[in-house]
């Protein structure tokens, strides 16, 4: 009777999706059953939220304050491979534990489980007669694992009346399954390439791979069309075939629709999407459904790699050199990297795909770390466009113009071809900087370090880090004169305006997220590719992943510009960006043009990719990194200490440096402003600690953190390890 509450009750730790450094203790109701991963509804505070039961000690904790878990959640729990991978990855990027967790546990807290649907398991019973369609149906069913009639029907390409002839003869029983599947399993069979034997190599090594069932990391390395994507596609297709799940992370999944549908035509299903712009509802569902293994495929964003998968065997990370793995919110984490410690933990392949690998995994090739797979060439007759520099003091564009006669002729050249031109500039908006011409007043956000941007089309000044936006007035604000604001330099907006003034017949698309929201973008892709469209403006979206047929001339309008700030890092990512962008012209085997405008063809980027020698390149940049003890060379992590005013930012950032350990290995640089000195009104410092390669940094980092002062006021100190510029 009352003796039972004297009993002690059983205590689990539970980590919920708050900056805390311990999971918290929770009773275990009588008759709940919970084990490590189990995803539990628990009280916190006022609220409740979901959580993951986790192993290891728990805080001695009054047992009147001890709070039960509300419910256990009807999923698997997160598995063995993937707790580890969150103890991993909040111990390297130093976030709390339940920071990490938040990634993982991307359900509402009130997960509602759909309503169950009718589903149909094999009895183990033969049907009367065997056919070949009822083979195909059988073939899938035999493992035992519960259908939709359609679901069936449609995975083994058969009519559904198929499905009802052997369910007549008992050959299924009747079961309710959780939710229908969003997507029909994928199949490795459906249509498979023919592939040339450079490519056969290629994907053979990769299905290796897959078959060994091992970890291993392979850097796929070829220029943009030579069949990557057909290539990994294959280990795809083992990887299925063995039953185990896939995960394919690509920079800008949202906008890739071609992806879904190539992985259509090749598996004779969609892979799930999984990005932020995910309605909830999917979200939930692809969440649970990859969690119940009934997903087999997944394309996503990089937050996709925190997803609890039942049985993940490979993870391909398409265009890993992209900046967009980066996440610097929260978890400071990059994707790519934390692919392969996943792949490592999970014991599996992992495939690296680029036309212009990262530095990192061009020495981790060279050194023997990962396995480097060359595809030398672009597929069949589809040759490289034509690459060419437009020096601009030579060829000048018209006064307050931005494009030269040389681009302009091109241009020309390739509309009446009747070939479609891109014209690329990573900038968005009319122009970056607004002035008066009379007293030289120059336009700023007022929480933010940047020159507000004029938007024209929406006649707004916009502020690019904070989204502040003010009307562009008539008047100058500071000597109050009329009409003399000018616009200084060129954005999107801006070239559209040019191109169409000087192609009036032409066509033109401007594309740029400030413009429209993802569905427009899908939209506007896909008509670009039916070829609705003669000159295509836009920022670096479009360099990614599209393929347009018709697309013979592409002009970078400035080249150098990525160049400009003094990131040790901006020359790596100007050659990636400009191979990408200009890697779309002419992907179906036309002739094809890539024109740079420079102010400095002798860049060495400029020559790179001029001369096609992307080696030579590589080799300076890396021989540059190692002079200096770069990463991958050496090791690096920034400190941004940012607070509400610039002194107290600044105070706390000289006491937590001189809080920092004595280490051989490390040096502390700064504290200096950080690159975005003020954003949203917040002041921020930044130091720099730069170690040898076998330097403790995180080791480092804590006893700094541990003797420094602690976070207060509005004092926030965020810990980015590998930081993306340094
Ligand atoms: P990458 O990923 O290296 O940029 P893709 O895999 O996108 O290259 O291939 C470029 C183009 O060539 C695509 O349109 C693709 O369908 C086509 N392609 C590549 N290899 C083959 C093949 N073996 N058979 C048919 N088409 C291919
Ligand atoms: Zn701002």
């Amino acid at each position: 009777m009352s003796q039972d509450s004297f009993i002690p009750q059983k205590i689990v730790p539970v980590l919920v999706p708050m900056p805390a450094e311990r999971p918290y203790s929770y009773a275990v109701p009588d008759g709940m059953e919970v084990k490590a991963g189990s995803i539990v509804r628990v009280p916190l505070g006022p609220r409740e939220v979901a959580g993951i039961v986790t192993e290891g000690s728990t805080d001695s904790i009054d047992a009147k304050k001890l709070r039960p878990i509300s419910e256990l959640f009807d999923c698997p729990p997160v598995d063995d491979g993937m707790m580890r991978f969150m103890r991993w990855a909040a111990d390297y990027t130093i976030s709390p534990p339940g920071m990490v967790a938040r990634m993982v546990l991307r359900v509402p807290a009130a997960f509602d489980p759909e309503p169950p649907v009718p589903g149909l398991r094999f009895s183990g019973r033969e049907p009367d007669r065997m056919t070949s369609a009822r083979a195909r149906v059988l073939e899938l069913a035999e493992d035992g694992m519960a259908w939709t009639r359609t679901g069936l029907a449609h995975a083994a390409g058969v009519s559904a009346t198929v499905i009802d002839g052997l369910a007549a003869q008992g050959v299924f029983e009747q079961v309710m399954i959780p939710a229908r599947p969003i997507v029909a399993a994928p199949d490795p069979d459906y249509a498979k390439a023919a592939l040339s034997p450079d490519q056969t190599q290629a994907a053979s090594q990769l299905v290796e791979a897959v078959s060994t069932n091992g970890f291993s990391v392979s850097l796929l390395d070829g220029v943009t069309g030579s069949g990557k994507t057909e290539v990994y596609f294959e280990a795809v297709a083992k990887a299925i075939e063995r039953g185990k799940q896939v995960l394919i992370l690509l920079p800008e999944i949202a906008l890739t629709q071609q992806f879904l549908d190539r992985f259509h035509d090749r598996f004779g299903s969609k892979p799930a999407e999984w990005h932020s712009d995910l309605a909830p509802r999917s979200r939930e569902r692809v969440w649970r459904q990859v969690m119940e293994g009934q997903v087999r495929v997944v394309a996503g964003a990089r937050s996709a790699l925190f997803l609890p998968f039942k049985d993940l065997g490979l993870i391909i990370v398409d265009e890993e050199h992209d900046p967009a793995y980066k996440q610097e919110d929260r978890v400071f984490y990059n994707a790519r990297d934390m692919a392969v410690v996943r792949g490592h933990i999970g014991n599996f392949p992992v495939v690296l795909a680029s036309a212009t690998p990262s530095i990192e995994s061009q020495v981790n090739a060279s050194q023997g770390r990962y396995t480097r797979i060359r595809l030398p060439g672009r597929y069949a007759e589809a040759a490289m466009p034509d690459l060419k520099s437009i020096d601009m003091r030579r060829s000048p564009p018209r006064p307050g113009g931005f494009l030269s006669p040389a681009l302009v002729e091109a241009i020309n050249q390739t509309l009446q071809r009747k070939e479609q031109s891109l014209l690329f500039l990573n900038r968005r908006g009319y122009a970056p900087l607004t002035l008066c011409r009379v007293c030289g007043h120059r336009f700023q956000c007022p929480d933010c370090s940047s020159w507000l941007v004029e938007h024209r089309f929406r006649g707004q000044l916009v502020c690019h880090q904070c989204g502040h936006r003010e009307a562009r007035p008539e008047a100058c604000p500071s000597c109050g004169t009329l009409d003399h604001l000018v616009a200084c330099g060129p954005g999107v907006e801006r070239i559209a305006e040019e191109a169409e003034k000087t192609f009036p017949d032409a066509r033109i698309i401007v594309l740029s997220s400030d413009l429209m929201g993802v569905k427009r973008l899908r939209l506007e892709l896909d008509a670009i590719a039916r070829g609705e469209a003669d000159i295509i403006i836009g920022t670096q979206l479009v360099a990614k992943g599209h393929n347009f047929p018709n697309m013979t001339l592409v002009g970078v309008v400035d080249a150098d510009l990525g160049l400009a700030n003094g990131d040790p890092r901006a020359a790596e990512r100007t050659f990636q960006l400009l191979n990408q962008v200009t890697g779309r012209a002419g992907r179906t085997g036309k002739k094809s043009l890539g024109l740079l405008q420079t102010y400095q063809p002798d860049h060495p980027v400029m020559r790179a990719i001029v001369s096609g020698d992307a080696q030579a390149f590589y080799e300076r940049e890396i021989e540059e990194r190692e002079r200096s003890g770069l990463p991958p060379f050496g090791r690096l992590a920034a400190l941004i200490i940012s607070a509400a005013t610039r002194p107290e930012a600044e105070n706390h950032a000289r006491a937590l440096r001189r809080a920092a350990p004595a280490a051989p290995q490390i040096s502390v640089l700064g504290p200096a402003e950080a690159p975005l000195a003020l954003v949203r009104g917040r002041h921020r410092f930044r130091l720099l600690i730069h170690g040898t390669r076998k330097a403790d940094i995180q080791g480092f980092i804590r006893a700094m953190l541990a003797a420094g002062p602690k976070e207060r006021g509005s004092v926030r100190v965020q810990v980015d390890i590998d930081p993306q510029s340094f």
